[in-house]
C-alpha cells in the first residue's frame, strides 16, 4: 500500500450546482441562488456545476442561456465542469421513465387541469386503472414513497401538505415534454450532486423530488433552501414578473447586495476590491449558519437597479 494519501484531502466529495431556466436574464433573485450555491461549494472545497434547465422549450428565450453564462462570468462565478443542457439529455430522461414503466409504476392520464382543479386540486388517481395508451397522454407516477417532511439545512424541518405528498404527479406531459420533477432528479443523480442550494420557492417540490430519489433507490442530496428575494410578501422576483436584469458591466453593487442578503455583512470598503477579491473574501467568510433562517426577504431596488435595500424579513 502506498502512503501518499494527502493530509489535506477534502472531507467529502462535495458537488453542488446552479440550475437556471433560460427564460430570461439573471435577476437579483437568481443571483442570490447562484452566489449561495457557489459559496457553499467553495467553502467545502467542492465542485460547482452549471446546468441549463431548458427542458420546457415553450419557456425558453433565445439567447438567454448564453447571456446567463456571460453574466455568471462577469460576477466571478466560474463553473468547474462542462455546462449541461437538459435538451441534450432526452435519452437519460427516457431511460428513467422506462425504468419506472418496467416496474408498473407509470400510468397514462387524460384528465384536464380544470378537472383536477374541480376535484380539489390534488389528483386522486382517476385514470390509474383505465390502462390508457401511453402515447399522447400525460404520464403519472404511482406514488409509493410519499414524503411529507424533510430536514433542510437552512429552513430546518419542512412539512408539506399530505395530499400533495401522496399525489401521483406527472413525470411526462401530454405535449411530450418531460416534467421538471423528473428531469431535475435524473440530472441530480447523474451529475452526482451531493448538495442542492437554491431558493425557498422550491421547498414543496423538494418533497416530491425526495420521493423520486427513493423510488429510484438513489442517495438523496442535502438540501439548503436560501431565503427567497421577494418584491412583496409571497411575490417573488422572477423573469415572469419582469424583475430587472442584473448588470454585466457593473457587477460589484449587486454582488455586494447578494453578500448582504446572504448574511455575510460586508463593509463598504469591499466595493473597492476586485470581483475576484470580493469572491475570495466571501468564500473565507461564508458559512451556512450566517444565512438568515427565513423563507422570504423583501427587497427594493433603486431605479438604476444598482442599489438594493432590504426592507424587512418575513417569517
Ligand atoms: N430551474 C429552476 C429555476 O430556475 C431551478 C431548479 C433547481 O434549482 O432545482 O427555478
Ligand atoms: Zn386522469
Amino acid at each position: 500500500m502506498s502512503d501518499t494519501t494527502a493530509v489535506t484531502a477534502p472531507v467529502r466529495n462535495y458537488r453542488g450546482r446552479f440550475a437556471p431556466s433560460p427564460s430570461g436574464p439573471l435577476h437579483f433573485g437568481s443571483l442570490v441562488a447562484a452566489v449561495g450555491s457557489y459559496l457553499d461549494a467553495k467553502h467545502h472545497q467542492g465542485s460547482w456545476l452549471v446546468r441549463i434547465e431548458d427542458i420546457d422549450t415553450t419557456r425558453v428565450v433565445k439567447g438567454a442561456a448564453d447571456d446567463i453564462l456571460k453574466t455568471l462570468e462577469a460576477y466571478g462565478l466560474y463553473w468547474d465542469e462542462q455546462v449541461v443542457y437538459q435538451t441534450q439529455r432526452h435519452e437519460l430522461y427516457q431511460h428513467i421513465v422506462a425504468q419506472l414503466q418496467a416496474k408498473q409504476l407509470v400510468y397514462a392520464c387524460n384528465c384536464s387541469r380544470k378537472q383536477v382543479k374541480a376535484l380539489g386540486g390534488i389528483y386522486q388517481g382517476h385514470c390509474k386503472n383505465l390502462a390508457l395508451a401511453f402515447d399522447n397522454h400525460a404520464l403519472r407516477l404511482t406514488q409509493c414513497h410519499a414524503t411529507s417532511h424533510y430536514h433542510d439545512l437552512i429552513q430546518d424541518e419542512v412539512v408539506v401538505d399530505s395530499g400533495l405528498a401522496h399525489e401521483d404527479y406527472i413525470i411526462k406531459r401530454s405535449d411530450g415534454l418531460f416534467a421538471y420533477q423528473l428531469v431535475v432528479v435524473a440530472d441530480d443523480i447523474e451529475q452526482k450532486i451531493t448538495d442542492v442550494v437554491r431558493g425557498a420557492d422550491l421547498l414543496e417540490p423538494t418533497a416530491r423530488q425526495l420521493s423520486l430519489f427513493k423510488q429510484l433507490g438513489a442517495t438523496t442530496p442535502n438540501y439548503a433552501h436560501l431565503p427567497l428575494a421577494v418584491a412583496e410578501p409571497d411575490f417573488k422576483l422572477s423573469k415572469q414578473n419582469y424583475a430587472p436584469a442584473i448588470s454585466k458591466q457593473q457587477p460589484k453593487p449587486a454582488l455586494f447586495s447578494a453578500f448582504e442578503f446572504l448574511g455575510l455583512a460586508p463593509e463598504q470598503e469591499l466595493l473597492s476590491a476586485s470581483i475576484e477579491q470580493m469572491m475570495a473574501w466571501a468564500i473565507e467568510r461564508y458559512h451556512l449558519n450566517v444565512v438568515p433562517k427565513v423563507a422570504q426577504i423583501q427587497i427594493s431596488q433603486s431605479a438604476d437597479n444598482l442599489t438594493t435595500h432590504f426592507t424587512h424579513i418575513i417569517k
